[in-house]
Formats: structure tokens, sequence, C-alpha cells
């Protein structure tokens, strides 16, 4: 088949895009093809079998799965028949441990290779896996390993100590407790996790699982209120891998870095499952951002498809940097962004800067995978998270008083963004908290809490997170936009905007800005921004109050917490700040 004009129109093209024709796909598509596309190597569907087994069995065994680069950039390969066996060996660790088929596993470590090993080794037991941040401290671990029902925790020695030992007695059930650093048991129930480790066999046979049985569970990011725990099935693997060939176009040969944390879905979802499925080779980053490192992890290990978020594209256009002049970044052939809108500056930075435009997507830790994104072949519009993904119904409904929900069909119309939850990673409840899912399901949808519309040519563009509207003198004001608008002064990095309950005109529009390095907070420049925004929103939608801050508060998975500015700013309690990012 040849290329298609938009293909052709697609500079940076090196492969074949998976994605022919977006409409076309959309139409032929079925999840029975996944099916038929990932051959199951045991009974039933296992994620680490798909991930992992299905390739040691291949001629993939001795390609690089995954490639860790340390702090110290030093450099660990696993090939997919390594990752296999220490897979096996971590299950075997389990299942020698007593721990069975949907028992709790939870992690805390930094991006290391035992966090990886026992992710998978976990699946392959049969049993539930739930990373957490390594930076969190000890409540958030404990409320989330106490509402997962954790039995098992796999982490080191230094975050033992700084964090778990005064937990324990509150942790009743908690039996296990892995160090993947130390070399000695320290007493019975505190193990040496490689002493174990060598002492299990390299052969396991994977757990029959059915694609129904829980496999993962995710707390969200904690944006709008308490975290709460998503729970996901082993069924979910159709969507990581069907969306990592439309979506993030993996081919065979590539090397995907995705720069998220397994604290944040996306780093499951996407920094360990998703890449694996397509066999590629997978880079994981132990460090922390550092725009030098990054730019040279880019070069180094020449990335072609690069799975990022907005935060850190935002931290990126704030420095004097020229990437392209600076670094060779010649294997890059594709940039995607999750967790936040993606304000349009940055989609033309990217083009600019890095030669390539940065493709927005859309998902939650709810939705397991990505549902609405800018495909490789798609032209991107700016601003927009782009369209449905094949075999994903998304509309924008309203709910009505008594109960019943209406589909919006005309574009520009803003609305609830709904999904029709018949797609394989929907997440399956909220553990322990029966009534909040129930609520979430409304007729035929899936509500998902964000405020969109769509246009014309089928495009949706997010408004916001239903709490963070702003209703002010009779307009419904997005605060991504003007966010957006604020981001395309050049001496602004951040924006958040929230709406302060005010009696004349609802609320009032009121803008935090952080400035770029070298520019200087002043009474002039905020009279300027607060020009700037005017006349590009309008008198009734632009700020009306403009505040400078060092930095904006922000979660660890660089979302912006909208809900703490309006908490500080009406002098309210804080709320639940487990994820608040502190350093
Ligand atoms: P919580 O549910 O605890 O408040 P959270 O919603 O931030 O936290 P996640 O599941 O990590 O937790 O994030 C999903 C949300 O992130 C989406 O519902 C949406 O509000 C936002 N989001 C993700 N990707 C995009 C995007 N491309 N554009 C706009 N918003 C996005
Ligand atoms: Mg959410």
């Amino acid at each position: 088949m040849g290329w298609s004009p938009i293909e052709k129109s697609f500079k940076n093209w090196r492969v074949k895009p998976n994605l022919q024709n977006y409409e076309e796909t959309r139409r032929i598509f079925s999840w029975a093809e996944i099916d038929a596309e990932l051959k199951a190597t045991i009974e039933g569907l296992n994620i680490a079998d798909i991930a992992v087994d299905r390739h040691a069995k291949s001629d993939r065994a001795d390609h690089i799965a995954l490639r860790f680069l340390r702090k110290n950039w030093d450099v660990q390969d696993f090939t997919y028949r390594d990752l296999a066996l220490q897979t096996n060996q971590f299950a075997n660790v389990l299942k020698t441990l007593g721990v069975g088929k949907g028992d709790r596993v939870f992690a805390l470590t930094g991006r290391i290779p035992s966090l990886y090993i026992a992710a998978l080794g976990t699946l392959k037991n049969g049993s539930v896996i739930c990373p957490l941040f390594s930076a969190f401290g000890p409540e958030p671990i404990y409320q989330r390993m106490n509402r997962g029902d954790a039995k098992v925790l796999v982490t080191t020695t230094a975050l033992y100590q700084q964090k778990v030992v005064a937990l324990r007695d509150r942790l009743p059930k908690l039996q296990h407790i892995l160090l993947a650093d130390s070399a000695d048991h320290l007493e019975d129930g505190i193990w040496s996790l490689p002493k174990l480790m060598q002492a299990a066999t390299s052969e396991f046979e994977i757990v029959s699982t059915q694609p129904e049985d829980m496999a993962l569970l995710h707390f969200t990011s904690g944006t709008t209120g308490m975290p709460k725990g998503a729970i996901h099935v082993h069924k979910a693997v159709y969507a990581h891998y069907m969306t990592a060939k439309y979506v993030l176009d993996l081919h065979p040969d590539d090397i995907f870095w995705c720069t998220a944390d397994p604290g944040w879905v996306t780093g499951t979802s996407y920094g360990i499952i998703a890449p694996l499925t397509h066999g590629v080779t997978s880079i994981i980053d132990e460090a922390e951002f550092d725009a030098d490192r990054w730019y040279r992890i880019l070069e180094t290990q020449k990335v072609t498809v690069w799975y990022t978020a907005p935060t850190a594209i935002r931290r990126l256009m704030r420095l004097d940097i020229d990437p392209k002049a600076e670094y060779d970044l010649s294997h890059l052939r594709l940039v995607h962004s999750v967790g936040e809108p993606l304000n349009p500056e940055a989609v033309v930075w990217g083009q600019e800067k890095l030669g390539l435009p940065i493709h927005d997507n859309w998902w939650q830790t709810e939705t397991g995978g990505i549902m609405i994104a800018n495909y490789a072949t798609m032209q991107i519009r700016p601003g927009s998270m782009g369209r449905p993904i094949p075999g994903v119904e998304a509309a924008i409904v309203r709910r009505h008083e008594d109960g019943t929900i209406e589909q919006i069909d005309q574009p520009g119309i803003d609305g609830d963004l709904a999904l029709k939850p018949d797609f394989p990673s929907i997440f399956r409840g909220y553990l322990h908290d029966e009534e909040r899912y129930r609520k979430c399901f409304v007729g035929d949808w899936y509500i998902t809490g964000d405020l969109a519309m769509r246009d014309r040519d089928g495009y949706f563009w997010f408004m916001g997170r239903e709490d963070d509207i702003i209703k002010t003198s009779g307009h419904m004001v997005s605060p991504f936009e003007v966010e957006s608008a604020l981001m395309e002064h050049p001496a602004v990095a951040e924006a958040g905007v929230i709406g302060k309950p005010n009696p004349m005109i609802g609320e009032l529009v009121k803008a935090f800005v952080a400035l770029k390095p070298g520019r200087e907070p002043s009474e002039a420049l905020k009279l300027e921004l607060l020009g700037f925004a005017r006349q590009k929103l309008g008198a009734a939608v632009a700020p009306k109050e403009l505040e400078f801050q060092e930095s904006l508060p922000k979660t660890r998975s660089g979302k912006i917490m909208r809900r703490l500015l309006k908490a500080r700013e009406l002098g309210l309690p804080e709320g639940d700040l487990s994820t608040l990012e502190t350093n």
C-alpha cells in the first residue's frame, strides 16, 4: 500500500505508521482483532505472559526489553529472556511465602530493576501489584497500604527504615517486607530479596488468570481530592497493546522512553506494560528531571518514541536551551504528552525546538490506557486532545436533574466528557468505595469528571475539570484557556487559574503565575500580563487579579493543584496533600 497524503506531509516518518487512516481504522477496528494478535502462551490471559514470556519464547528473546540508566549513568540491560527468568524467580518467591492469587503486593522503591521485576512477577503469580511513589511520606503510604490490604511490600532498606518501620503495628495484614538492596534477612518477615531470589528457581508456570481477574491497583493523582484506588484487570493489556500500536506507534525496532514513575498510572501502563507487549526496548531513568540529562538520554539512547508530560515540557520550555542545536535528536520520531492539557504554545515549541510537534493524548487512572489522542497520522490541532481511539466511543453529554442523560451531538457545545464503558481497560471499581464507583456511571455512559467539547471534525477539546470550571458574570470560563493565554507571554513559565467567590459576578478569575528564570515580579509586569490576557481573551474571561509565585503547587504526577491554590486563597482547609510534590 502506498503512503497517504497525510503520511507524506508528516516529514519525520522513518517507518510506516501503524495507523493508515483514522476513519477507516475506526470503522473496521474490533477488539477481536487485538485478541487474535495477542496470542497468549498460557491458558487464560495474563499481562506478564503477553508482555514478557510471549517474547521470551520467540525469536525476540535476546532483544533488550528494559534498559535502566542509573543515576551515575551506569547502564543495566535486561533481555526478554532475562526478564522472563527473573520474574519467574520473583513469582516463586511469592509462592514460597504463601502469597497467592488476588493478594496485594505493594512496591515502594525508586525506578530500579527490582520494581519492574516485582511488578511483572506479581502478575505471573496471579497476585495484584500496587506501585507507590517512593517520595510519599509515611502517612500516604499507610493510607494506601491499609486501604489496599497490603500483604507484601517490596522496598529498600533506607525507605523501610525511614518510612515503614513506624507503620508496622498499624498494618497487621502486612506479612512480608522484601528489601531489594539488603544482603541479609533482617528478621522473620523482613527478608533480603536478593537472597530469596537466589534460592528461587527460574522455572514457573504462570498462574492461570482470567481476563476479568484483578491485576493492578492504582491510586489516582489526588488532584481534586482524596486519591481513589482504581481496580484494573488482566484484560486491560488489550488496551495497552492496542494504544501502543496505534497511538504511540511502536514498531519492533523502536527505543521507547516513558518518563513517568510507576507511582502514577502512566508509569505502569506505559512505563512497564505497553512497550513490552510490543517487544520493544524501553528506557527507564532512575534519576529525576534534569534538562541536560533528559536531552542527553534522548541523544545517547537514540530514543525514537518519547512519552512525557506537560509539566516536563513546560520546564524544558522555560530554559534557554536550543535542543536541536545542542543535542543530536535525529532519532526522535514521535513525542507524546499526557496528564494535563498541553498548551498550544508547547506544541509549537516542540515543532520549533525539537523539530517535532507534540502529540497530546487524554486518559485517566480509571480508563487504564489512552482514550483520546492526536494520532501520529492525524493533523495535530494544538490545544486539542485529539480524537477517540478505535474501539472507544466518547461523547459530550449533559446530565439532567431527573437522573437522565442527553448526548449532545452538535459540535462546539461543552458538557461532560463521557465514555461508553465497554473497552477492556475501564476500571472495575474503586477499592472499598462501591458507592462512588456506581455514581460514575449514568445510563450507558461512564462520566469522566472532565468537561470538554467536540469540534466539527470530531476533535475533543478539554475545558477543565468539573470542579475547576469558573462561573463569572454568566460565563463559563475554562482555567486551561486562561492559563494557555498567559503562557503565550514570553515571561510566563507556568500559570494556574482559579475562580474566587465574588458577590457581584459569581466568581472572579484569578491567575497565579510563575516566571521564567531571569524575570522578576513587579507591579508593571503584573499590569502587562493582565493587559496581555485581556487582549487575548476579552474582558469577560481575562483574569481580574494576578499573583506571582515562585512555583505552583503540583501533584507528584506533575499536575497543577488548583484546588490548593484556591484553598490557600480563601483560607480554607488544604485537604488531602498526600500527593503534593514537596521537593
Ligand atoms: P484525582 O482523580 O485524584 O483528582 P487526577 O484526576 O489528576 O486525580 P489521574 O487519573 O492521574 O488523576 O489524571 C487524570 C486526569 O488528568 C483527567 O481526568 C484530566 O483531568 C487530566 N488529564 C489527563 N490528560 C489530559 C490531557 N491530555 N488534557 C487535559 N487533561 C488531561
Ligand atoms: Mg481523576
